[in-house]
């Protein structure tokens, strides 16, 4: 049989979703739907538990090159149930504490754990939402569904065993030796992460280069230093994959050539989860990459039916999902119709990628800057030539800093380097707030001999 509620507001997605009920929605009856883990991509299986692992990496890389600073350290072994322990240990119980939280606490909200999707509207107007034996009716909806990885048919359909960042970070034991298949940030992370707790690390690459929607410059060398320490195949794809006798998988690619590995990781993209919500029976569409389309408040083509997050946004990053939920979460609480609606705001979204060496990027690439005929003044500095790279002996780092000559407008930064997620921020508070290249160089201190000195002599060299 199946159970009907009726409620002001239903939240698909507990992501960033989970975010918008504060005290100020008390008044509100709500359903939350989650058909997976509570807490969305970023807790479970994205941001947060990558980070962790990066950081075990990071102390193990340190311990593995100590040598050359006259410390003499080593990885005598790696506990990897302990990492994973330590991990989920610690994510596992915030995820359960998030639904306990709304389930006991929250008079006013439903936790459905299920699947849901639409079913058109009922004859009061109200947004019917089907799950397998509920239905919500409900006058307002926020969809925050994320969204999931992608696997080429060519791997999904040969039945041999395959890991996603859904389950690869709870294997059992490091392979000795990881085939990763993508050239993207994800394969990145995921690469640096086995290979320093001791996989043999093989990435296949569609492209002619990894991370090959950043910078050229940061393109280039990232995938210089990856193939010094990974077998790094390029402008190839799989083909085939067999699950080999005893264990293990041996993937086919395209140039003909075949490895053997002891598990293959997928990492080739991310599609949004709008194409599993029935949208066609609200009058919702998706854009050509699947996304539910909105306008710049969060509103769909549906009145009072909200889209936020990797469902909607160009962006597929946790920062650009949590602001966009505090604007529609705002929109919600001034109504559809009002004429004060708050805006996303897309101007400068930075990213970061968590690999070794760390990278951070904001605003235009060189070549996008170029392509706009924009009159640009370029400079990129080494880590090696300021005071804190040159004690690392740094030779791989560099910041690039793009402006526009005559102006000083700051049109993209892009960093290759320790702590470039951090280095970086300056720069992005800059473009902000439209401060000039030459406003901020000199117009504060930057603390020597810290590691932003990068960016104030890559300032200091630019050709207003
Ligand atoms: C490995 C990895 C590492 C990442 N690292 C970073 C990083 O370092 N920095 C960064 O900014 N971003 C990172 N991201 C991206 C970031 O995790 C996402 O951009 C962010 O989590 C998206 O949030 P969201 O709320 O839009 O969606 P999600 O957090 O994915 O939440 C959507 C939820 O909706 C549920 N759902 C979907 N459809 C339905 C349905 N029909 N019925 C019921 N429930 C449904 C899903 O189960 C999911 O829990 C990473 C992603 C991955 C995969």
């Amino acid at each position: 049989m199946t159970a009907t509620q009726i409620v002001d507001l239903a939240i698909i997605g507990t992501g960033s979703g989970n975010s918008i009920p504060n005290e100020r929605f008390d008044d509100r009856s709500i359903a939350i739907f989650e058909e997976g883990v509570y807490g969305g991509t970023c807790l479970n299986v994205g941001c947060i538990p990558t980070k962790m692992f990066v950081y075990a990496a990071e102390v193990a890389d340190n311990a593995a090159r100590g040598d050359r600073l006259g410390v003499h350290s080593r990885v005598d072994s790696v506990d990897w149930p302990a990492i994973v322990n330590r991990v989920f240990g610690r994510i596992d119980p915030i995820s359960a504490g998030g639904r306990e939280y709304r389930e006991q606490r929250c008079d006013n909200i439903t936790v459905y754990s299920t699947h849901v999707e639409f079913d058109g509207r009922d004859d009061d107007g109200r947004y019917r939402l089907v799950t397998a034996n509920s239905l919500v009716l409900a006058d307002e909806v926020v969809i925050a569904a994320g969204s999931r990885a992608t696997v080429p048919p060519a791997i999904s359909q040969c039945g041999a065993p395959y890991y996603t960042n859904n389950d690869v970070m709870r294997l059992d034991h490091v392979p000795d030796r990881l085939i990763i298949v993508g050239g993207g940030y994800i394969a990145a992370e995921f690469a640096h992460v086995f290979g320093a707790l001791g996989s043999a690390v093989s990435v296949i690459a569609r492209g002619p280069a990894l991370l090959r929607k950043l910078d050229t410059d940061i393109s280039t060398r990232f995938t210089t230093v990856a193939a010094e320490k990974w077998d790094v195949r390029l402008n190839t794809d799989v083909t085939n994959v067999v699950e080999l006798d005893g264990g293990g998988v041996r993937v086919s690619l395209g140039d003909g050539t075949h490895l053997d590995g002891d598990a293959l990781l997928v990492a080739t993209g991310r599609r949004p989860n709008g194409d599993r919500l029935n949208l066609a029976s609200i009058g919702v569409d998706l854009d050509d990459h699947g996304r539910v389309v909105c306008d710049p408040h969060g509103r769909t083509a549906a009145a009072h039916v909200w889209a936020l997050g990797d469902v909607s946004s160009p962006y597929q990053l946790k920062h650009v999902a949590n602001h966009e939920q505090r604007v529609v979460q705002a929109n919600l609480l001034k109504g559809w119709d009002a004429d004060d609606l708050v805006w996303f705001d897309h101007r400068y979204v930075p990213a970061a990628v968590f690999t070794h060496p760390q990278i951070a990027t904001v605003g235009l690439t060189e070549d996008e800057a170029r392509d706009m005929d924009l009159n640009i003044t370029v400079k990129v500095q080494a880590y090696g030539d300021v005071a804190y790279g040159w004690a690392m002996e740094d030779t791989t780092g560099f910041c690039k800093v793009i402006a526009e000559r005559g102006t000083g407008r700051l049109l993209g930064c892009h960093i290759l380097g320790p702590q470039a997620p951090t280095v970086i921020q300056p720069i992005i508070q800059a473009m902000s707030f439209g401060q000039t290249a030459h406003e901020i160089a000199r117009g504060q201190y930057w603390i020597h001999p810290a590691m932003p000195e990068v960016l104030e002599n890559a300032l200091l060299g630019l050709e207003i």
